[in-house]
């Protein structure tokens, strides 16, 4: 990549025209920035840290950008590890703590042009050259994204224009957005992210090559979507991330099966939001977030459509949730690949929606130990407070029994048998009314072969 003169031209904001302050900045960032430092390369902190501690916000991690090459970087710490094949980057580790340092990087390669044959037009195949620090900073994505923090000097310097992006809320690619959404078209989903969690506008270019460029995620392969949902989903702003997505119709993008079933179930958006809703209450508790829960959520609606239809054709429930979430998560897995390990969760969660109906003699007991009896009952609950009222009697009553010592937990399991057998009793003397032949009757806690 050619620079012009004015692209290499950086704004210097000192110490005294910004706000970030090396207090904010965590232990180990300041020791591999002094580290470098005082070996002799430039070092910057930049990305995501510079960006969140300008707008007085808890860095997730911080990135490094220097002039030294992985190898010398790797000379400087012990606890230093090379890693990536297409462009190698250090992770120096502290505890769990990981400080990713990149040498600057410069002109990348589109697929058009290049010679092994790879097969999107326009997509970036390559991104494996050193570079300058300006040039390091035109390739990133956007303007707020690509302001450096020099711990020379403690100047924030800005070749893009995004210390005024960042006064005025405003994500903007940097460069021709329509290209720069053609060359990496995770960038739009990367745009949703930062708007749902930043509150930024795009910028109107921005919004125009989304508009354009959308159709184009489908070209990512799978297993990088699975990743950039996780973070859309777990950035704790969930909620309003859904809604970008649906706004800009970016949902067919990442979940078709869900977007087909909302055009004939908009009222499915309500338990989408309420479970979004709650996914951002528990990350601002610091309370785990699973990515199984985030799939059954999203997928719920139309497994639980094609769970009825095989219910119908005499399955028993567990077997047609069974079924219908096979189905539904094989469907899913030609846009996003969810790895295997959270399959079998999804599924389970799924299939203790029946479970949790039947709770017969002594199946509480033994429900409430399996693994998944948890979410399966978060889900529930949700279920039962958005779009399922009818559930929350049920939701109740469970959140009851595990509250209560095994004293009361056994009453409550035994007057659940009576009640049953009561209505059981009267639903057989009033069959037996209308018609004398009928001996037999049907139980609300619907039965299920398999525990
Ligand atoms: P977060 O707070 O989620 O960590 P971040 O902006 O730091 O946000 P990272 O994924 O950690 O995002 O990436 C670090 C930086 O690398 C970004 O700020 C951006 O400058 C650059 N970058 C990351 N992904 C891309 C991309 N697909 N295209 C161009 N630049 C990118
Ligand atoms: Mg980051």
């Amino acid at each position: 990549m050619t620079l012009t003169p004015e692209q290499t031209d950086a704004t210097i904001f000192s110490r005294g025209e910004h706000n970030i302050s090396r207090e904010n900045i965590n232990e180990p960032a300041l020791k591999v920035l002094y580290r470098l430092h005082k070996a002799g390369y430039q070092a910057f902190l930049v990305g995501g840290a510079v960006r969140d501690l300008m707008l007085g916000l808890q860095p997730k991690d911080y990135d490094v950008a220097t002039d030294a090459t992985p190898e010398q970087v790797k000379n400087l710490f012990r606890n230093c590890r090379l890693i990536g094949r297409r462009f190698r980057l250090a992770h120096i580790h502290y505890g769990r703590e990981i400080i990713e340092v990149a040498t600057f990087r410069g002109h990348h390669e589109l697929a058009e042009d290049d010679s092994e044959g790879s097969t999107r037009d326009g997509m970036i195949v390559r991104d494996n050259v050193f570079g300058t620090l300006a040039e390091d900073a035109w390739r990133r994505d956007f303007s707020v994204n690509a302001l450096y923090y020099n711990i020379a000097d403690f100047s924030v310097v800005d070749y893009t224009g995004g210390m005024d992006d960042l006064k005025q809320r405003r994500l903007r690619m940097i460069g021709d957005a329509n290209v720069r959404c053609q060359e990496d078209p995770v960038r739009m989903l990367r745009a949703m992210r930062f708007a749902a969690k930043l509150g930024f506008e795009f910028d109107t270019e921005l919004v125009a090559a989304i508009v354009d460029q959308h159709h184009r995620i489908e070209a990512v392969p799978p297993a990088r979507l699975f990743e950039e949902v996780l973070k859309l989903f777990l950035s704790g702003k969930s909620q309003r991330a859904i809604h970008l997505l649906i706004q800009y119709k970016l949902l067919a993008q990442l979940f078709s099966v869900t977007q087909r079933h909302l055009f004939h179930h908009p009222e499915f958006l309500d338990f989408i939001d309420l479970a979004c809703r709650n996914t951002d209450q528990r990350i601002a508790d610091e309370k785990p977030v699973t990515p199984a829960f985030l799939f059954a959520f999203m997928l719920w609606g139309p497994m639980n459509e094609r769970a009825k239809e095989f219910e119908s054709n005499d399955m028993s429930s567990i077997q047609a949730l069974q079924e219908a979430g096979r189905a539904v998560l094989s469907q899913q897995a030609a846009q996003i690949s969810i790895p295997k390990r959270f399959r079998l969760p999804i599924r389970d969660i799924w299939t203790g929606q029946a479970r949790l109906r039947n709770r017969r003699g002594r199946r509480p007991f033994w429900l409430i130990q399996q693994p998944r009896f948890r979410a399966a009952y978060d889900f529930l609950l949700l279920r039962a407070d958005s779009i399922e009222p009818q559930l929350k009697e049920l939701g109740e009553w469970w959140t009851q029994f595990q509250a209560v010592p095994e004293k009361e937990q056994k009453q409550m399991c035994q007057d659940l048998h009576q009640a049953s057998h009561g209505q059981k009793k009267r639903k057989r003397k009033q069959t037996a009314v209308n018609n004398p032949d009928t001996q037999s009757g049907s139980s609300d806690d619907s039965p299920s072969s398999d525990p």
